[in-house]
């Protein structure tokens, strides 16, 4: 088993290097908010606060962010038309709160 460095905390200046970092994992691997919060040592609320700048941004800078939406594992249903990014509770259809995350690609 392979021991990861520990990081040390981010203080806030770093969001913009941090975004960079976000994009850099993202750029052709597709990978949920968690995958992205290990690898870029930030809590998944923080992951999520910056796929959303990302995701009204990276258009111009040449990328594109791709959001594979939330589906519920039970009935299969699709968030398609969430505006959040956030994985949601439950499921309006079948209330059931097995959720398959969002997930999260870059393609340039
Ligand atoms: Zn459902």
């Amino acid at each position: 088993m392979k021991m990861k460095p520990k990081r040390p905390p981010i203080p806030p200046e770093r969001h913009e290097t941090i975004r960079r970092q976000i994009e850099a994992v993202l750029e052709g691997n597709t990978l949920s908010a968690r995958d992205i919060s290990v690898e870029v040592g930030i809590s998944e609320k923080d992951v999520y606060d910056h796929l959303e700048h990302i995701h009204k941004s990276v258009d111009r800078e040449g990328g594109r962010l791709i959001v594979t939406p939330a589906e519920c594992k039970e009935c299969g249903f699709v968030f398609r038309k969430r505006e959040r990014l956030k994985k949601p509770g439950k499921c309006p259809v079948c209330n059931s709160e097995s959720i398959a995350e969002p997930m999260f690609t870059i393609a340039s």
